[in-house]
């Protein structure tokens, strides 16, 4: 018999040939049995480069090659000592730049990995939520809006489900999608739609479906070869800096011929001015400083990921420095997404509710007396809906642990309330079982035809259930617009018509429960006709009956408040964005500091009744918008980025992802986020929190901050050294600095100091000052001028050095030799000291130097490297050094030291000035007030 093809399959076949129930999944064995048999649920990965082929890129560069050409030169002409240390210095910085780079490439697959996406798997009759890679044919999956199809599925059961493909056919509207048995055997993709593709989008709906195909043998995995693309993610930053990169070799190479040429004509011998100026431009060129900035960029990454926030686009980094407005969802991430309701309101009564949590324990009180369920028809519907209309779950976990490690008499039981799926419904299930109502035989009695799940559009969840032979709409969802929808209500157990004094009633139970921050819910259902047909959500929701109100609590996360208040001071705006009721929202915005006196609160409807030009005429005043559509959000975003702003905006539904993406940085949520949303994020909240932003935001302030602390070190660094042999050979002085002087200089401080800068602690007042804007030049905030003012004066000072020694007796055999081991004692030290000012902003005199240990390390191993230099006699023929003495040593430091600490007592005192005359100022301007 020839075999049926997937889609002509029905569901018993397909469980048949699967070899799986598809209420109970498959069992842990036979998923391991079967990926033996079929291997990993992954696209091959694209080509990497390998580590020999990274370690010899590292040699490619010009000039490097231009040294090793000239170092062969030099051990042709009997130079062996000096061609073997500077090839050995080569590869050593070879070594370091290929460990920074390998580093650099490696963080950054983790945090790919990181992001990968999940998928809900049945397995031994349990739910699970497993990496994607994992899954094998035969399991059951089970899919909602948001997600992404994880493998090629047969679908066994769908739910207003649709699909979007166009990833596979192109075809960018949804198609909807059905369980039944296509028969014709030759169906093109598009056509099959009882079948989800792996990589397609669930825009709508949920679903469950057998998986049929995985990895490379999916419809995705034919094709996966054409779409594979390893695009680098290189930063705003890095372009710049590469950029910048090359006009600098030109600068460097322009000034290393003009000190060659310069030797040359004041009469040093060609062959040695040629070595000591490739050495130069070696050292001079700042090659490593991409790597550096990689390596910065992804260490901060991991720092963002031990505070919960995963970054998914590396740019992201550069721009959360700027983030100049935070637009943040209410629920979940402002407040703790912990729901108890706490009152009740049905037909005309308030009622009150006990107990905490999602535990059952607790009761409803009228007028603080227990209420009978059993008399109160009201209320027992009201719970029903709840309870019916409703796909959350809450289990009971218990765990037996024997305190101690001695033995104790009593072991001791701790029960808690797991709660799986959303927290609203959640609440309403803890709501029910309170009064003795379980979910799960409700379930039985009431069977589920049909559902038209929640979004956040409709705002309205609906469920159609059989009941002895009847069928029943049950409805929940925001009660203003529920209202809408009903045409009676239920009012002391009869059904009346919704007078609009009564509709006056519900909507003032609402206002009341909403004015103290609770999130409220209305109910309503309606029996069906016999042979009524419901076939869309507009048949189902209509004509209702309106039956009550549940008020939930939901508290503020309490890091929040603090975190709002510091966004304040480091001039970040903070927006509510929320699809509640605009009291709630206000209450909660006044709990937590974000509506300062003066802000506008704004709802949905009244955003829709403004064009662009009044929505941006407003926006600045605007700090809460409540009851807003996923659309609205885009439009806010756009108005916000037209004043000027950089806009960090979260999401988590499947609608938010237009948002999410137009905004600088989109910002999904990790836990409930939907796999559309984070995959057009740029930073995932691994919590969910608000408070996570804030820190990310800090990191990257601090990350920019770093990275230019260590360009400020390696540029004025280098400065330092071509200014050190121009102005020599300007001043017809001999060579002051060594070709191998030179490359050892670079090798030992130009590396392990300006990656400990990368991994600085902030300053304090990294919070305390604007964003920097969008467009600020690395160079900005004199960063530019000190670099060059500090470089010329390490040249200058290393000049000086070399010139008091040699001075003492130019004629001298030795002396000479003794000049150039002051002169490199003093450019490295000078470099040491000044590392220490690179980070801060101000002056060295700012910050304990002793804060960053790894600095403090790198610092002490440079001086270790150096004093061997010095004092290891076999290593002094090759370094061509002589043992300094304390005259020698003296002049060394203190020329290595005014770089760095006269300019830093400098600053001290122009601040001292500047705020003696700033208090005079005040002093004068409250005098003009007084007189
Ligand atoms: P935020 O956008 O800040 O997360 P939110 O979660 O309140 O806010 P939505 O999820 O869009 O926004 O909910 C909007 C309204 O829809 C809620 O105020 C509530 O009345 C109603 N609602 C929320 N969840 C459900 C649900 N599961 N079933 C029915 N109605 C719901």
């Amino acid at each position: 018999m020839e075999l049926k093809k997937w889609h002509q399959m029905d569901v018993e076949e397909l469980q048949h040939v699967m070899g799986v129930q598809s209420q109970q999944g498959l069992t842990e064995e036979e998923v391991e049995h079967k990926r033996t048999l079929s291997g990993w649920n992954e696209l091959s990965e694209g080509k990497r480069i390998s580590p020999i082929i990274l370690f010899l890129n590292q040699f490619k560069d010009f000039m490097v090659v231009v040294l090793m050409g000239a170092t062969l030169l030099s051990a042709i002409l009997g130079e062996y000592l000096d061609a073997v240390t500077i090839i050995a210095i080569i590869l050593l910085n070879g070594i370091l730049g290929f460990v920074q780079e390998f580093r650099a490439e490696r963080s950054l697959r983790a945090l790919k990995n990181l992001s990968a996406p999940n998928a809900k798997v049945l397995r031994g009759g349990k739910v699970n939520i497993i990496p994607t890679r994992l899954l094998v044919p035969g399991d059951v999956v089970l899919l909602e809006s948001g997600d992404r199809v994880p493998a090629d599925v047969r679908w066994m059961e769908t739910n207003s489900c649709s699909v979007e493909e166009s990833a596979l056919t192109g075809e960018s509207l949804p198609v909807s999608k059905h369980c039944q048995v296509i028969t014709e055997e030759d169906v093109q993709l598009g056509d099959q739609k009882n079948i989800g593709f792996m990589g397609t989008m669930m825009t709508r709906g949920t679903a469950k479906g057998i998986v049929i195909r995985i990895g490379m043998d999916t419809e995705m995995g034919k094709i996966a070869d054409l779409i594979q693309s390893t695009e680098a993610q290189e930063t705003p930053l890095q372009h710049r800096l590469e950029q910048l990169g090359k006009i600098l070799i030109i600068l460097s190479l322009a000034l290393t011929i003009l000190v060659v040429v310069a030797g040359i004509l004041h009469g040093q011998p060609p062959m040695g001015m040629l070595l000591a100026g490739v050495s130069l431009a070696v050292a001079a060129i700042p090659e490593g400083l991409p790597a550096i900035v990689t390596v910065a960029l992804a260490l901060g990454v991991q720092r963002m990921i031990k505070r919960k926030a995963i970054v998914r686009k590396l740019p992201s980094v550069e721009t959360l420095g700027c983030a100049s407005v935070i637009c943040s969802d209410k629920t979940g991430t402002l407040t703790q997404n912990k729901m108890t309701v706490t009152s009740i309101w049905v037909g005309g009564r308030s009622l009150e509710v006990t107990g905490d949590g999602y535990a059952p324990i607790g009761q409803i009180l009228e007028k603080k007396q227990p209420i009978d369920l059993k008399n109160d028809q009201g209320l027992r519907r009201l719970l029903q809906i709840g309870a019916l209309c409703n796909n959350s779950e809450i289990v009971e976990v218990t765990s037996d642990e024997t305190r101690g490690k001695r033995k104790v008499k009593d072991d001791v039981k701790d029960t808690t309330w797991d709660l799986k799926g959303d927290p609203t419904e959640g609440a309403l299930i803890a709501l029910s079982s309170k009064m003795g109502m379980n979910s799960h035989s409700l379930g039985s009695l009431y069977q589920r035809e049909l559902e038209f799940p929640f979004d956040s559009e409709r705002k309205l969840m609906s469920v159609i259930v059989s009941h002895q032979g009847g069928r029943l709409i049950y409805t929940k969802g925001a009660p203003d617009v529920l209202l809408n929808q009903c045409s009676h209500i239920l009012w002391g157990g009869n059904i009346v018509p919704l007078t609009g004094m009564m509709r006056q009633q519900v909507l003032t139970a609402n206002e009341s429960m909403a004015s103290g921050a609770l999130r409220v819910l209305g109910t309503a259902y309606r029996e069906l006709r016999p042979q009524e047909r419901v076939e869309s959500e507009a048949d189902a929701e209509s004509q209702l009956v309106f039956v009550g109100l549940a008020g939930m609590i939901d508290p503020p996360r309490r890091e929040v408040r603090d975190s709002i208040a510091t966004c304040r001071r480091a001039g970040i705006k903070t927006v509510m964005i929320t699809g509640d009721h605009g009291t709630t929202a206000e209450a909660i915005a006044h709990q937590l500091g974000i509506l300062p006196r003066g802000g506008i609160s704004l709802s949905g409807q009244e955003l829709a009744k403004l064009n662009d030009d009044q929505l941006d005429a407003k926006v600045d005043q605007i700090y809460v918008y409540a009851r807003v559509s996923p659309e609205h959000k885009l439009r806010i975003v756009k108005s916000l980025q037209r004043k000027g702003h950089v806009v960090a905006m979260t999401g988590d539904g499947v609608n938010d992802a237009p948002a999410i993406k137009a905004a600088d940085i989109g910002i999904a949520m990790g836990i409930t986020g939907t796999d559309v949303t984070k995959e057009a994020s740029s930073l995932i909240l691994s919590d969910d929190n608000f408070s996570t932003i804030v820190a990310a935001i800090e990191e990257g302030r601090n990350i920019y901050e770093n990275i230019r602390k260590f360009i400020r070190y390696l540029l004025a660094s280098n400065v330092g050294e071509i200014l050190t042999m121009l102005f020599a050979m300007m001043l017809a002085l001999p060579l002051p600095l060594l070709p191998i002087q030179i490359l050892w200089v670079n090798l030992v401080t130009d590396g392990l100091p300006a990656m400990a800068l990368g991994v600085d602690q902030p300053e304090k007042d990294l919070m305390e000052h604007k964003p920097r804007g969008a467009k600020e030049n690395i160079f900005a905030r004199r960063l530019g001028w000190k670099i060059i003012s500090r470089g010329i004066l390490i040249g200058l000072c290393t000049l000086a050095a070399f010139w008091l020694t040699l001075r003492v007796a130019p004629d001298q055999d030795g002396q000479l030799l003794k000049a150039q081991s002051v002169a490199f004692a003093t450019l490295v030290m000078a470099q040491l000291f000044h590392v220490f000012d690179c980070r801060s902003s101000r002056s060295v005199f700012h910050r304990n130097p002793f804060q960053n240990k790894y600095l403090v390390l790198a610092v002490l191993s440079s001086v270790l490297l150096m004093l061997g230099v010095f004092y290891i006699e076999p290593l002094q023929p090759i370094f061509k050094t002589v043992p300094l003495g304390f005259r020698e040593w003296a002049i060394s430091l203190v020329a290595a030291g005014i770089p760095t600490f006269l300019m830093g007592a400098g600053s001290v005192w122009g601040g001292r000035k500047q705020r003696r005359n700033g208090s005079q100022r005040i002093i004068a301007n409250s005098t003009k007030i007084s007189a």
